[in-house]
């Protein structure tokens, strides 16, 4: 933690650094191409008229009319062709200048001192106090000729100016540091946060809290860690009532068969008895062998998504077959089966869509009432086929409806405590129904029974 803080911190500070070189860089190259040419023109015309001034006015004193414009914020520099010179305003700090230059003037030319002024990266020529760094153009006053050179004074024009750019720009580098400094904490603080939300959650504490009520992507993060931590404290919660419901299911059977056979030891025992309980011993046994093949089924299709061997098959003649097979049971219980399964073709795994309608027809036969109905049906729509097993038995609330595809979830045990059953049929129609990309529909009319819909695309 303490080390992002840092690294944010100086990364923030050589991005304003370096940023700050460039920008000095543009604008000084910003300068050479287009300011120095302008105020090179700009200066020139100010040079000529003051020549002209001195040209047209032959009784002004030279000296004073110069010092004048002098005190209004430029640097001048005056020489005769006898070498006679003076100085007006501020000095330069550089007063080179060739002999040749000064009678170049003095012959009548222009002298653009600041257009020719070198090129240096790091110095704004604008700113060299330089006689070489000037405007030179002849006079001619009283009969007498001049070169007069000129610049401006940055100093007396920019001094107040200076001070304020200098206070602004040292309160903004302070501001902005201090700024970073507080900025970062605030950025770096919800990462330490959730840092130690991920440490309590890999100790096995799922119920962690993160007061991140940010609107940004560390607050989306944050949002999505809680979410994870309950969906990890949901399965974890699953997967202990899992192993407690297996526990209890592979227990129960296996404590009958113990009592049972115990029982069976006895020499008392009449023939009749002993008759009765192997039956029972029977039904724990296929009990617990349903629960393995069952959960076996799960385990695989939950450990890999393609479980599906597909191909073509007829719908219609695999559940007329499987009705066949159910025939004596449905007899047994008096039900009255009717059903309408035309030839369907559809693309899917024969064996595992057979389990899907075993299970619905099997949990419409258990959960029916006596002398109940069952109607199945297929009806093609669209892309999809509809299989509708509908049944008069016991029917299901809308809350236990939410819950029936639940592993090893039984719809009100007072009622189904007599019926044989481990509660994942249902979850196992649901998991195959999905991998096929289909939907399982509920439809349960409060006692009168219900309807089971498996839509599955057809191909
Ligand atoms: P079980 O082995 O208990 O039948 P299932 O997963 O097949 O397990 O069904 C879960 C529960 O849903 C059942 O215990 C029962 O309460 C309810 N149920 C399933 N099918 C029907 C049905 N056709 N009519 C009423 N209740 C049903």
């Amino acid at each position: 933690m303490k080390s992002l803080y840092i690294k944010f911190f100086v990364i923030t500070i050589g991005i304003m650094f370096i940023s700050s070189i460039f920008a000095f860089l543009i604008s000084n190259t910003y300068y050479q191409q287009k300011l120095k040419p302008y105020n090179d023109h700009k200066i020139t015309r100010f040079a000529e008229s003051i020549a002209a001034f001195a040209d047209e006015h032959p009784t002004i004193n030279l000296n004073d009319y110069l010092d004048n414009i002098s005190s209004v914020g430029y640097q001048i520099y005056l020489v005769d062709g006898r070498g006679d010179e003076s100085f007006f305003g501020a000095p330069f700090r550089d007063k080179g200048l060739s002999v040749s230059t000064q009678e170049h003037v003095l012959n009548g030319n222009i002298y653009h001192g600041i257009l020719q002024f070198p090129h240096k990266t790091f110095v704004t020529g604008f700113f060299a106090n330089e006689l070489k760094n000037t405007i030179g153009v002849p006079l001619t006053h009283d009969g007498k000729k001049y070169a007069l050179f000129i610049r401006p004074d940055l100093k007396l024009l920019f001094n107040e100016m200076h001070l304020l750019f200098g206070w602004m720009l040292a309160l903004t580098i302070i501001l902005s540091i201090v700024m970073v400094i507080f900025s970062t904490k605030y950025l770096v603080k919800p990462i330490s946060k959730l840092t130690k939300a991920t440490k309590s959650l890999s100790k096995g504490e799922f119920n962690v809290n993160l007061d991140i009520t940010r609107h940004d992507e560390l607050g989306e993060l944050s949002q999505n860690f809680l979410n994870m931590a309950r969906k990890l404290e949901q399965m974890d919660e699953m997967r202990k009532e899992f192993i407690s419901n297996i526990s209890h299911d592979i227990q129960s059977p296996l404590s009958n068969i113990k009592g049972y056979t115990n029982l069976m030891g006895k020499e008392s025992i009449k023939q009749e008895e002993r008759v009765h309980y192997v039956s029972i011993i029977n039904g724990e046994i296929r009990r617990l062998s349903t629960l393995t093949k069952q959960l076996l089924l799960l385990a695989s299709l939950d450990r890999n998504d393609d479980i599906l061997k597909k191909k073509a098959f007829n719908v219609g003649q695999q559940i007329h077959e499987l009705v066949k097979n159910y025939q004596w049971r449905i007899n047994e219980k008096g039900i009255m089966l009717s059903h309408s399964l035309p030839d369907t073709e559809i693309i899917g795994d024969p064996s595992l869509l057979n389990t899907v309608w075993d299970n619905l027809l099997a949990n419409a036969i258990k959960y029916n009432k006596p002398d109940g109905s069952i109607d199945i049906s297929i009806e093609e729509k669209g892309e999809s086929i509809f299989v509708t097993i509908e049944d008069t038995g016991i029917g299901l609330t809308n809350s236990e409806i939410d819950r029936i595809f639940d592993r090893f979830y039984r719809a009100d045990t007072a009622r189904t405590r007599t019926i044989e059953g481990t509660g994942l049929g249902l979850s196992i129609v649901w998991t195959i129904v999905n991998l096929h990309g289909g939907h399982v529909h509920v439809n349960s009319k409060g006692k009168e029974g219900t309807a089971f819909t498996i839509e599955l695309p057809i191909k």
